[in-house]
């Protein structure tokens, strides 16, 4: 049995940024007021604010209380393609009322997951999720918001659903994990780039490569917590208060300053996702 290892210790702060995808539910947010701690916690190395991200139903719901709870937290509601079978009449009902709850900022996260395919059974099946894909990106162009985008070894796949589909204004491709190729073809579509931990790994080098044709503008940082904690705490368990690590090892991959790096993604997530930090 591998023992656990402790939470890694706090980054030298660096401020602003925005946490642009993480699960406050898993990384231990049962209420209010441990959302408030782990918020505070990020808070006081820089991460002013984060958007919390729905797997299924009950996290869907969740995200929204955590947001209305705390206004440092902004929530995204979908079905995780893994989930894409839970889509029926009556979750596509709430899904879309969801939606368009005022602090839900994007549709997310839906795609295409061909790792977990392979290897659950739990997981819904190839139709189920290119179908749950294709409704969910028809909500976000019906609700004028961000479509939040995981993929899972099916880069090519997903992209060919989305042009066939006609993506809306802005996609946002969650911990990218593609090589340079992919994510040229992004960046020409106009797609926002968002890197978590994985970037900031000792065998990234096809990842940092993709990270450094990436222009300024559609550049996004996540912890994508609890899970994918950068350099050199990998293993150990993931919190937004983490991300500073993970921006300073994309700031030394692209060979940015990390304080403009910091300012400039974060005004890129207050853009994409149409929110303010909350003046501290
Ligand atoms: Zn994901
Ligand atoms: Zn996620």
């Amino acid at each position: 049995m591998s023992k656990r290892k402790p939470p890694p210790p706090d980054p030298e702060p660096l401020a602003p940024l925005i946490d642009a995808h993480t699960h406050l539910a898993a990384c231990g947010g049962r209420d209010a007021e441990a959302v408030a701690q782990i918020l505070d916690h990020a808070g006081a190395v820089g991460v002013g604010g984060v958007v919390t991200v729905a797997d299924d139903m009950v996290d869907a719901r969740w995200a929204i209380a955590a947001a209305d709870w705390d206004s440092r937290v902004w929530a995204a509601t979908a079905l995780h393609p893994t989930h894409a079978d839970d889509l029926t009449d009556e979750t596509a009902d709430e899904l879309a009322a969801m939606a368009r709850h005022p602090r839900v900022v994007a549709v997310g996260e839906t795609g295409l997951d061909w790792y977990w395919l392979e290897r659950s059974d739990d997981c819904a099946s190839k139709v189920q999720q290119e179908h749950s894909f294709r409704w969910h990106i028809a909500l976000a162009k019906e609700v004028g918001k961000p479509l939040m985008i995981h993929n899972r070894d099916a880069g090519r796949d997903l992209l060919d659903v989305l042009a066939d589909e006609g993506a809306p204004e802005t996609v946002i491709m969650h911990c990218f994990s593609e090589d340079e190729t992919i994510a040229r073809e992004c960046v020409d579509r106009g797609y926002a780039l968002s890197f978590s931990g994985t970037v900031s790994f000792t065998n990234a080098a096809a990842l940092q490569a993709a990270a450094r044709v990436v222009p300024p503008e559609l550049l996004l940082v996540e912890t994508d917590a609890p899970f994918l904690t950068p350099h050199p705490h990998r293993g150990a368990p993931n919190q937004p208060y983490c991300l500073p690590y993970t921006v300073r090892s994309l700031a030394q991959t692209r060979c940015d300053d990390p304080a403009d790096l910091a300012r400039q993604v974060t005004a890129n997530a207050e853009r994409l996702y149409g929110i303010a930090l909350p003046s501290a």
